[in-house]
């Protein structure tokens, strides 16, 4: 087996002119209309580690004023018809496909990804607009359900919006964790009163002035800006929903904030995400994917694959290729299409990858590709890394990496695999790699995650908008795309009236018969299969 080799490099480009020309003044003032602040923070790229700007940073008397603005703006934002509401997320389409390059520019300035991992995040953002541009007024139309007596009983299903939705979003994804939430809580006729991370806030506001040139009103999205753990308990006091996303132990804070104040929250949480490559798999298509799937924005994607098992009998051919692969991948700052992998956010990540790996290799691990930090190529850069040989006393095995580490495991027959995949206490996403599709579908359905790809690491999933895309154990609770996604930002509620006949004793019967006649209409109605 090979071991670590220099990587190749794009042609560095210069980051820093880019980030003068796009990062003006003007472009921040404008981006930050609105948006409160006594404080200030500096946001630094990851790509030059220099300063992008200074943001606004909220005070806990502007946060609820914020929420005090929203919950006015809201009124009238759900009084309007829910079609008028659904075309400005088809405008956001429109505007976001035109002016993509400006915001990919503020994405990789941001995080320092490659440019084919921020587009991404505008492919995610166009497809929820789209969809639910198209689907709003079908999921929130009032729908007739059966009554408890047919004829007698009429019930109509409505849908109410919550009020103001507290959204809290992470670094990793800051266009479509930002906009990608607060699209479906909008056309649902909420005010949002967002959180991004500050440090990738530019992209956010972009999002968020791009929505209200597309005919959002200013208020009816809100954001505020400040350190997590102070600002970020202020949105749960004063939201009527939470919707967060990031790590598992924050989420566990918010939630514990949601519940004392009985309100819902859907958090997307970590991963552990395992990739099944099977014994009739195409190779070279998986050695692809695994690529794809373990390094994808440096490996700081929620859904990325970080252990890898593979069957015994192939598994020498793909660590021959898929370390080739990783080894011939191209790193670099470019702010352009053609690097294949960027940097990591900050040195908090370098920090908690570089541990991961070293203490695998002080407990014996093998590293078969990658294993070092670039410095010659930005302040964050860390190779792809593959693993071999991991056992369960390493940190690796175990806990989210949250970078572009994967660990190799080789497996024997099927049943141990799926043993092995499942045995975390993680359940967001997995992925499945063999010829027989419905081998690889029976399969599938024996792993314990909210989303599974087969023959596709993650994106086929992910981009599949209709259907919901969440975390089991401890990824999350709740789910966003497809109708979970935009039902949770509703209030069901249940209108049913009684007609001709009242739910008690009438018509001179005494409780004895009206018990007899309401057990004979429910034989009845079984037999008649109501339903
Ligand atoms: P994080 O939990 O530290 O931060 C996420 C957000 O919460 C940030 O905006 C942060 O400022 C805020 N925050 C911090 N402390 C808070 C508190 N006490 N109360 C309220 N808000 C608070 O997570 P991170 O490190 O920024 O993001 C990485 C994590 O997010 C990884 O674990 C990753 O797997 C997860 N993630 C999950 C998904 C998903 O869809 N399941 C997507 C992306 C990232």
């Amino acid at each position: 087996m090979t071991t670590t080799r220099p990587f190749d490099t794009s042609d560095p480009s210069d980051a820093r002119a880019r980030a003068a020309r796009l990062v003006t003044p003007e472009l921040v003032a404008r981006l930050t209309r609105g948006v409160p602040g006594s404080g200030l923070a500096e946001v630094h790229s990851p790509l030059t580690g220099e300063r992008l700007a200074e943001l606004p940073v909220a005070a806990p008397d502007e946060v609820a004023a914020a929420f005090d603005s929203a919950r006015a703006a809201q009124r009238a934002w759900a009084a309007l018809p829910v079609r008028r509401r659904a075309a400005v997320l088809l405008r956001l389409h429109d505007l976001l496909l035109r002016r993509q390059d400006e915001v990919l520019d503020l994405i990789q300035l941001e995080t320092g990804k490659a440019r084919l991992h921020a587009h991404e995040e505008v492919q995610a953002v166009l497809a929820v607009a789209r969809h639910y541009g198209r689907t709003a007024p079908g999921h929130l139309r009032p729908k007739r359900r059966g009554g408890a007596f047919p004829v007698l009983t009429r019930v109509r299903e409505l849908r109410h919006p919550r009020g103001v939705v507290g959204h809290i979003s992470p670094w990793n994804y800051p266009l479509e964790l930002s906009a990608g939430d607060a699209l479906p809580a909008l056309v649902a006729g909420n005010a949002v009163v967002m959180k991004p991370d500050t440090r990738t806030a530019l992209t956010a506001l972009w999002a968020r002035r791009l929505l209200i040139e597309a005919g959002l009103p200013a208020d009816v999205w809100q954001v505020v800006l400040g350190d997590g753990p102070v600002v970020g308990p202020q949105l749960v006091r004063h939201a009527d929903y939470v919707t967060f996303t990031g790590s598992t132990r924050t989420g566990r804070e918010v939630a514990q904030g949601a519940a004392a104040r009985l309100i819902g929250a859907s958090l997307e949480l970590g991963g552990k995400n395992a990739m099944l490559v099977l014994a009739d798999a195409h190779l070279d298509r998986a050695v692809a994917g695994a690529v794809r799937g373990c390094f994808s924005s440096a490996g700081q994607l929620c859904v990325s694959v970080e252990r890898l098992y593979v069957h015994e009998r192939i598994a020498e051919e793909f660590l021959r290729r898929f370390t080739a692969a990783t080894a011939a991948l191209r790193l670099g700052a470019a702010l352009d299409y053609g690097t294949d992998v960027g940097s990591l956010a900050s040195q908090a990540q370098l920090d908690a990858v570089t541990r991961h790996v070293a203490d695998a290799v002080a407990h014996g691990a093998t590293v078969l590709a990658g294993g070092r930090a670039r410095p010659d190529l930005g302040p964050y850069f860390y190779e792809p890394t593959i693993l071999d040989g991991v056992t369960p006393e390493m940190r690796v095995c175990g806990e989210e990496t949250f970078g572009p580490v994967v660990s190799v495991y080789r497996f024997t027959d099927e049943d141990e695999a799926v043993d092995r995949a499942n045995a975390t206490s993680y359940g967001l996403n997995s992925s499945v790699w063999s010829r027989d599709a419905r081998r690889a579908r029976r399969l599938a359905a024996r792993l314990r995650t909210g989303t599974v790809n087969i023959n596709e690491a993650y994106a086929a999933a992910y981009g599949s908008v209709g259907a919901p895309m969440g975390g089991m154990g401890d990824s999350g609770l709740g789910r966003r795309h497809g109708a979970e996604g935009i039902l949770r930002f509703t209030e069901a509620q249940t209108v049913a009236e009684q007609r001709l006949l009242p739910m008690a004793p009438s018509l001179g019967l005494d409780d004895r018969g009206y018990a007899a006649f309401v057990s004979r209409s429910l034989r009845a109605m079984k037999a008649l299969r109501l339903r």
